[in-house]
């Protein structure tokens, strides 16, 4: 599934981030950067031991932030590591962070000149978030920050199951239909 929002492509399709030749891909790292498993452990596992050499420079990264290294034996040139939270239903501050990643992510893209970007779907993993409420404020987010930088030419979400990839094509469906002109 594939829709424009202004000028830029918003894409979601079923794979493996590790795969992809857009300019960067976007990890699900945790805070000390120092490997996972998951999607972190894929990427590592794809981009060689370099990549674990130039995190341990770079002494974490605070959940919701995001900070970007080479992207070594990658088809991509970068991977930009970002933390998600850890799901709490109760606590506000998760929907926050989760959002933070999202923008983060892009703004340290934006920041490199990076126009096409890659990202798995942030804390929906190890870390708990429910897909029926992270998709959706994914996306969200994803199209308001295109809407002010049509610099960035292409998002893709890769979503590693068909499960995920439902829960994003629903709801990017749902977006689309709420607004006028996304
Ligand atoms: P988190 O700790 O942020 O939850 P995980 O790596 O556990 O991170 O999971 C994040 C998402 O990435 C999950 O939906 C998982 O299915 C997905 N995932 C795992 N491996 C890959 C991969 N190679 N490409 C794309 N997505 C992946």
């Amino acid at each position: 599934m594939k829709v424009k929002i202004g000028t830029s492509t918003l894409e979601l399709l079923q794979g493996d981030i590790t795969q992809q030749d857009t300019e960067a891909i976007v990890n699900a790292a945790n805070r000390s950067l120092l490997g996972g498993g998951g999607v972190d452990g894929a990427i590592h596992r794809a981009a060689g031991p370099d990549l674990l050499a130039e995190c341990r420079t770079l002494g974490g990264c605070d959940t919701g932030d995001a900070v970007i290294t080479r992207g070594y034996r990658l088809k991509a040139k970068y991977v930009i590591h970002t933390v998600g939270p850890v799901y709490q239903r109760s606590r506000p501050g998760t929907e926050r962070l989760l959002k933070s990643a999202y923008q983060r992510s892009l703004e340290v893209a934006l920041a490199k000149g990076i126009r096409s970007v890659a990202f798995p779907s942030i804390s929906t993993g190890a870390y708990g978030y429910p897909l029926d409420e992270a998709a959706p404020l994914a996306l969200r987010t994803i199209a308001d920050f295109l809407r002010k930088h049509p610099e960035i030419e292409l998002v893709r979400f890769v979503l590693f199951s068909p499960k995920a990839l439902r829960a994003f094509e629903e709801a990017l469906e749902k977006l689309c239909s709420s607004r006028r002109r996304i």
